[in-house]
């Protein structure tokens, strides 16, 4: 392997297509090491958001980050050294994660820390977001783009705990404006990679789809 990324597994696609429960397994039944990178750009926003730091200042943002060590560990997502896998799924940060994660430097940020993380691990490990198979591996060894119809896509995110008060319909409206502000934004926007395995979820089980993705990475 001297193509850099080439053991990597890069999962994209929209909120609530099943992406980080897929991606769990498929990580286990590879026996690699699996990075939510949806919750590293929600550890920068709490950060920017509890330093009352204004979610348009990208420069004021920065600073901050550069004062924190943001890391993913077998718990999941910390931030100084302290585990916010709870912290950082408030709707709070949900409404502002996509502002936060627009900013160009931001990202490159970001997107160092989760090089270097993937790097620890041997550059061998499942990474799951919206931009790996593009930008933060573009030598991904396997690449999928999960889709699913947006109703589909609320009804599986009216399960989560973070959704408990709110109606189908309010988490599709929020659903499409997320969507909506990833894909369109400029820096790294949301969109399958030209080479990237296209995977509709709405009518598959999450076994199958996990057993999908097995096989191509053993392929
Ligand atoms: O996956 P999750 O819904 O937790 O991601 C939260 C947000 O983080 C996304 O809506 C998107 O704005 C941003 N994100 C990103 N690039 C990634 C992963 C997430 O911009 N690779």
């Amino acid at each position: 392997w001297n193509i850099e990324g080439a053991e990597v597994v890069a999962m994209d696609g929209p909120s609530g297509v099943g992406k980080s429960t897929v991606a769990k397994a498929v990580a286990q039944r590879l026996g690699l090491a699996y990075l939510d990178t949806g919750s590293t750009y929600r550890a920068a926003t709490r950060i920017t958001l509890s330093h009352g730091i204004d979610v348009c200042d990208e420069e004021a943002i920065l600073a901050e980050l550069t004062a924190h060590d943001i890391d993913y560990g077998a718990e999941g997502i910390e931030v100084d050294g302290v585990n916010v896998a709870t912290d950082v799924r408030t709707p709070e940060v949900t409404a502002n994660v996509s502002a936060v994660s627009a900013h160009p430097r931001v990202r490159e940020h970001i997107v160092a820390i989760q090089r270097a993380w993937a790097h620890r691990h041997g550059d061998a490990a499942v990474l799951e977001g919206r931009d790996i198979g593009t930008v933060v591996f573009p030598d991904a060894g396997v690449k999928v783009y999960l889709t699913a119809r947006p109703e589909v896509r609320a009804l599986r995110r009216a399960g989560d705990t973070e959704a408990a008060n709110s109606s189908v319909d309010e988490i599709a409206e929020k659903l499409a404006a997320r969507d909506k502000a990833d894909s369109t934004r400029a820096a790294s926007p949301l969109r399958a990679a030209d080479d990237a395995e296209i995977i509709d979820t709405s009518d598959i089980d999450i076994d199958e789809v996990v057993g999908l993705i097995v096989d191509l990475a053993d392929r």
